[in-house]
């Protein structure tokens, strides 16, 4: 049920080389969720990422394994479609970028994909993706002193 990456059923089929496109999980401050389905859709994907990584740790000794990592923070539930459009533009530049440093080279497993929380001095756990560079609004002559 909470094999929703069949990461064994490709290796198991003879697979060398996996590129695995998690969705991740709410990870970031949001009312909690309310009545049964939406603990039981929480659950879920909390479980769908645990098997996940349990899947990475097990098999990344038989197939080059990499993961694109899932955004972060994330404070949209896995099943509110009314924000696709948003998803898909953030995941969109994050992979863009993660590929850009040789994401395809990593074999880590995202720290998104661990259970985390988020606060004022690790706003992210996208660790995986270098931040963009910073901006330096010195004035031209001061820059090089
Ligand atoms: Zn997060």
């Amino acid at each position: 049920m909470a094999n929703n990456t069949p990461v064994s059923t490709a290796i198991r089929l003879g697979a060398t080389r996996v590129i695995v496109l998690p969705a991740g999980f709410t990870c970031s401050e949001r009312r909690p969720p309310r009545g049964a389905l939406e603990h039981a859709f929480n659950a879920l994907s909390l479980l769908v990422a645990r098997q996940l990584v349990h899947d990475l740790q097990h098999w990344s000794g038989h197939a080059h394994i990499s993961v694109v990592p899932p955004l972060c923070p994330l404070d949209i539930s896995p099943y509110d479609y009314s924000r696709c459009g948003e998803l898909i533009d953030r995941a969109a530049g994050t992979t863009a970028l993660w590929l850009s440093h040789n994401g395809l080279d990593s074999q880590n497993v995202p720290g998104a994909l661990h259970p985390h929380k988020h606060d004022a001095e690790s706003p992210s756990c996208s660790a995986d993706i270098p931040p963009p560079p910073q901006h330096d609004h010195s004035p031209p002559a001061e820059r090089h002193l």
